[in-house]
């Protein structure tokens, strides 16, 4: 019954579940968003200490699944209807500043593997509103975003997501508590946003920068970064021998200000 093309795996273990719903912190966000909910194994508990919770899910059924059970949840609970919002849509589409009117949205969720990437791209572009972001990837996935310079899977995810979030690995869940079971781990992770958020360079070269750093990872900066226009001096500065893995966010920060002063 799961849909495959929607990376549906539904979690069965309820004390996973909450261990999930609980690795927000209680900082009282006025939202939480639950990207994909399914059949609301996470929802039940996040209603239980959040104020309000909205639940963003593509597939229609569940959605309908969700309209049927949640007002006996909401009984069981002693929750009132009011605190919570189904959605029924995709999270790469909707803009979803604008369901909440710019508040502070905390994310959460067992996220789609399939696009899992682009949700946490999404959330970071988006940060200026999302305080606060935790749930499962893929394992590999959610090592490499919380993976420090010096580690083989340390790479473009890892650098722009830490550019702006404090990001702990926290636990692994493995494929048997899931129906059906995916091939492979899970993990867990959450992202604190900073209190300084924003860059002290421009951000589209920055990005830039660390994607085509990234793009030949085994090459020397100076090579890989060749189409920036690198100036003879700029080539001799110890950075430029340096691999992207070896360079940790502050150190990225540092090389985009030279390439740009380099430009300018
Ligand atoms: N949270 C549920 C659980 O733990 O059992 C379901 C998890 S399942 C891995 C991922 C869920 O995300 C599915 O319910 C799927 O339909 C939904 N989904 C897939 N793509 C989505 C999208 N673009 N926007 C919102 N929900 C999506």
């Amino acid at each position: 019954k799961a849909k495959k093309h929607l990376g549906q795996h539904f979690l069965n273990d309820e004390n996973i579940a909450k261990k999930i719903a609980d690795t927000l912190t209680e900082k009282g966000y006025d939202n939480v968003l639950e990207i994909g909910p399914g059949m609301g194994v996470l929802t039940k508990y996040l209603l239980e200490k959040n104020p309000k919770v909205t639940v963003m899910e593509l597939d229609s059924e569940s959605v309908t699944y969700l309209q049927e059970t949640f007002p006996v949840e909401h009984i069981k609970l002693n929750t009132s209807k009011e605190k919570f919002t189904i959605i029924e849509g995709d999270f790469l589409k909707k803009d979803f500043t604008e369901i909440f009117d710019k508040q502070q949205v905390a994310i959460i969720g067992n996220f789609p593997y399939n696009i899992s990437s682009q949700i946490v791209f999404k959330a970071i572009e988006n940060r200026e509103f999302v305080p606060e972001f935790s749930g499962m990837f893929q394992k590999e996935v959610a090592q490499r975003i919380a993976e420090k310079e010096g580690s083989k899977t340390y790479g473009i995810l890892s650098v722009l997501t830490q550019a702006f979030y404090d990001a702990e690995y926290l636990f692994t869940v493995p494929p048997s508590v899931f129906n059906p079971p995916p091939k492979v781990d899970s993990g867990v992770i959450r992202l604190i946003r900073k209190e300084n958020y924003t860059l002290p360079v421009d951000e589209k070269l920055f990005f830039r920068v660390v994607k085509t750093a990234f793009n030949q990872r085994r090459k020397m900066l100076r090579s890989s970064l060749k189409s920036f226009n690198l100036s003879d001096t700029l080539k001799e500065d110890p950075i430029f021998a340096m691999r992207p893995e070896q360079l940790s966010v502050q150190k990225f920060i540092e090389l985009t200000h030279k390439i740009a002063q380099n430009n300018s």
